[in-house]
């Protein structure tokens, strides 16, 4: 342990939140991260949801290199070359539709605020409709359309902001025969409400296609098809936060592609990178040209970087080399089977959901009452990390408690069977204990 270091972290750092490690990291590959000491751990949240080709990539790190030969960054009015290959090999292979035309940040924070700008601008209008338990970034735009958490303390959020109550078919808000039928019913009344309260100056609907902080919900396909057509009832554009979603992590090229459903806007940032800050917002020419003629601005000092445009060729060439979509859907399953194996077995695991390598599960006391089981998730997650395995969980009164398990596409059938093993012997340890300290 550097201790040292250590103690310098209490006194230089600012505490920004989330769940910090009590140790110190220092490097990572693959599916593994080490800490100072040089302790290994399995990396089943893809560092923050982002390295799907495994952390410090051959590929990420030659592409820096080139990068370096030739340029890191220029004056944002230069285009470099790198950067429309990049948007060729978007529009080319991976976006939906008419989707083609791309602008190139650095996170997903921002993204968001270009797709709200450029919705705003084109719609004339400024109403956002957005969902419970979504996450779609911290800066000001971003953070007034995210409801998961962090909205207290910071004061007046962007107005003309509404909610539709997210479709979560263990935990329904209204609830209908089927999971569709509760996930559109809770849709007609948000848009009920939305229309009495609008101004009728609509600008988006913003949707993950998988809500993954509010707990990796998949909404029902029929839902995701209401939301394009109660856009374009509105006069609004529909936007896909793609964060997490887009270049393989669900088993499919993206969200869009898996719904069936083209939005007229699509952030990408996560996975797009691999681990370094990119992201990019692309639209359709038509919307892109009406931009142009009003003048649309998203000039910041790293749009447009070369560097961060040749890790994203890499990123991409990889994923369509190794072909790691498919290989999300084949190491998506086996992993599910190994937790619906687990599911089986114990009767705290209320609900096991998600698509691809994007899994949530759902903790709770009993099956019956479903009441979640906040201790428990944490003490089995610190019992993991310790066990040297890392793994998310979401804790929210009112979402439940839920690990988010997504480990780098690479993943190999060696380490989802290390790691689940881990994952019960901590949850067994856990309930000992739990029923150790009530029995005394
Ligand atoms: N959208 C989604 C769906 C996300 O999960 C996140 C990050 N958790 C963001 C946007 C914000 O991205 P960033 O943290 O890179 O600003």
């Amino acid at each position: 342990m550097n201790q040292s270091l250590l103690d310098a972290s209490k006194e230089y750092l600012v505490r920004y939140g989330g769940d910090v490690f009590p140790a110190l990291f220092t490097s990572a590959s693959g599916t593994i991260v080490r800490d100072s000491d040089g302790r290994e751990y399995l990396d089943f949240t893809s560092g923050q949801m982002c390295a799907t080709i495994g952390h410090n990539h051959p590929a990420i790190v030659q592409a820096v290199n080139r990068a370096g030969k030739k340029a890191f960054h220029f004056f944002s009015g230069m285009i470099p070359e790198v950067v429309v290959e990049l948007a060729q090999t978007l529009a080319r292979e991976w976006l939906p539709g008419e989707i083609k035309r791309s602008v190139f940040v650095n996170t997903g924070s921002e993204a968001t605020e270009v797709a709200l700008r450029m919705a705003k601008m084109y719609t004339g209008g400024y109403e956002i409709l957005a969902l419970g338990g979504s996450w779609h970034g911290i800066t000001a735009g971003a953070s007034s359309v995210s409801m998961a958490s962090d909205r207290k303390g910071y004061g007046v959020p962007i107005p003309g902001v509404f909610i539709i109550p997210e479709p979560n078919s263990y935990r329904p808000y209204i609830s209908g025969a089927s999971e569709e039928e509760a996930a559109l019913a809770n849709l007609e009344l948000a848009l009920k409400m939305f229309d009495m309260q609008s101004t009728g100056r609509g600008a988006a609907i913003i949707v993950e296609p998988v809500i993954s902080a509010g707990g990796v919900l998949v909404p029902p396909k029929s839902f995701m098809h209401a939301l394009r057509r109660a856009a374009n009832d509105r006069g609004m554009l529909l936007i896909f936060d793609e964060a997490q979603t887009a270049f393989g992590r669900i088993g499919a090229r993206t969200g869009s592609e898996y719904f069936d459903v083209v939005p007229d806007i699509m952030t990408m940032s996560k996975t797009l990178g691999g681990g370094l800050p990119l992201a990019a917002v692309s639209t359709t020419a038509e919307i892109e040209d009406d931009l142009f003629a009003k003048k649309f601005a998203f000039y910041t000092s790293h749009v447009s970087d070369p560097l961060m445009a040749e890790v994203g060729l890499a990123v991409l060439d990889v994923i369509r080399k190794q072909d790691l979509v498919a290989r999300a859907i084949e190491m998506g399953g086996y992993l599910r089977s190994r937790l619906d194996d687990l599911g089986q077995r114990y009767e705290v695991i209320g609900d096991i959901r998600g698509l691809g390598l994007l899994l949530g599960v759902e903790l709770v006391t009993d099956r019956a009452s479903r009441t979640p089981a906040h201790h428990l998730g944490a003490m089995t997650s610190q019992k993991c990390f310790e066990n040297g395995l890392s793994m998310n969980i979401r804790r929210r009164p009112e979402r439940g408690s839920v690990w988010r398990i997504a480990p780098p596409l690479t993943v190999s059938r060696g380490e989802i069977d290390q790691a689940v093993d881990i994952l019960e012997k901590a949850l067994r340890s856990s309930l000992d204990e739990i029923a150790a300290s009530r029995a005394s």
